[in-house]
């Protein structure tokens, strides 16, 4: 009975939406069945906490060179998500300098990304 109870448990944790890692991982077996049943729930979050932190992180960093790039505001380009034109572009020399510029917007309002040709 009390087995049973920690099963049921167990299956909702693979159930939940928030944990989709865990049961990626389950699936693709690189966490072995038996194991999960003697996993602590900090054990079953932290490859997706680490996963998150590391987005995170990544984010920040980007961010902060989009911020130290500065560029320029225009009201001349729309954004494709919030439809709003408040953004900044950056233009950038990917190849050589004979190639175009490429332009990099930036959408203020909502944070949308995207390449400009
Ligand atoms: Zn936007």
């Amino acid at each position: 009975m009390k087995y049973k109870n920690r099963v049921r448990s167990r299956i909702s944790n693979l159930k939940d939406p928030k944990n989709p890692g865990l049961r990626k991982n389950v699936l693709a077996g690189s966490i072995e069945l038996s194991r999960i049943a003697t996993m602590s729930a900090e054990e079953m979050a932290s490859d997706e906490l680490k996963q998150l932190r590391n987005v995170l992180t990544q984010e920040a960093i980007r961010e902060h060179q989009m911020a130290k790039t500065g560029g320029t505001t225009t009201d001349l380009l729309q954004c494709g998500k919030c439809k709003k034109k408040n953004c900044t572009y950056n233009q950038v020399q990917t190849r050589s300098a004979d190639e175009p510029m490429t332009t990099f917007v930036l959408c203020n309002e909502c944070g949308n990304r995207w390449k400009f040709c």
